[in-house]
């Protein structure tokens, strides 16, 4: 009898190039999970799943293109027979004063944050529903609870994921559990992308500091993965210990 459940389930991981995504493959990899590894660059992710093995897959999809994710939703189906947990992990966070100097930065967040989750959940669902014991995780933000000066678009998109999460629980229980993982700052190249110098400047010194590890969210994500069934942990909220808002 198999006794660990994960053994032989399916993760399909967006954004799984770097940071919180490529440590979730890891500790998926690691309990059992056969992941197919999503995000633009096609060299990182190949690398991942060499390194992971067991039947990982990369596919390169882009979360702003539905094409491209309805291509890698038929290649999890064929390939893997389907995924029975999607994380909707891909994100940019492109922080800096409100202007209309940050116009395409604003469009950027709310085609990726926010309609690449919703579409990946879209194009997805049909698998995650199959078999009736699916799971989506959407990794939001601190900045999906409280907002800051110069973080507003995106907060607008974390505050979003909140809001549709919540009514994608009430939706898909019992067959689909939803949870909502809403970090502080984690060690990871997300304020590298910032397109405003100054901000960027800023925020890469906080995150010079950054105490807590994509490892240690994954180890969460996995922890809520691997709960039983008739239980579901809707929202897991976490900090570095020193961070205030
Ligand atoms: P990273 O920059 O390391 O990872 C972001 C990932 O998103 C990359 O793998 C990138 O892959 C992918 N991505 C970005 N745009 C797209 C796109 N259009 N299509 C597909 N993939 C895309 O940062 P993190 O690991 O920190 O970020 C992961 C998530 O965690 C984000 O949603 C972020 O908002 C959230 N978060 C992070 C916090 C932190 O402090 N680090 C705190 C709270 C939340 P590629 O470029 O190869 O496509």
């Amino acid at each position: 009898m198999n006794e660990n459940p994960s053994v032989g389930r399916v993760a399909v991981i967006t954004g799984a190039s770097s940071g919180i995504g490529a440590a979730t493959a890891r500790a998926l990899a690691a309990d059992g999970y056969q992941v197919a590894l999503l995000a633009r660059r096609l060299d990182r992710i190949e690398a991942l799943a060499q390194e992971l093995g067991n039947g990982s897959v990369a596919i390169q999809a882009d979360v702003t293109d539905r094409d491209s994710l309805l291509a890698a939703a038929s290649r999890v189906q064929d390939e893997l027979g389907g995924a029975g947990v999607l994380v909707n992990n891909a994100g940019i966070m492109l922080l800096g004063p409100f202007s209309s100097e940050q116009h395409h930065d604003y469009r950027t967040m709310i085609e990726a944050n926010l309609l690449g989750a919703i579409t990946a959940t879209e194009v997805f669902l049909d698998q995650l529903k199959n078999g009736g014991a699916g799971d989506l995780v959407n990794i939001s933000s601190v900045a999906g609870r409280t907002a800051r000066a110069g973080n507003g678009v995106y907060a607008a998109t974390k505050w979003g994921m909140n809001g549709w999460s919540e009514s994608l629980r009430q939706e898909l229980l019992p067959g689909v559990r939803v949870t909502l993982i809403e970090p502080g700052v984690v060690d990871t190249e997300l304020p590298q992308h910032i397109t405003h110098e100054a901000t960027r400047a800023q925020v890469q010194k906080g995150y010079d500091q950054a105490t807590v590890k994509p490892e240690e969210v994954a180890e969460i994500i996995a922890f809520v993965l691997a709960r039983p069934r008739h239980l579901a942990i809707h929202e897991v909220l976490l900090r570095p210990v020193d961070q205030l808002g």
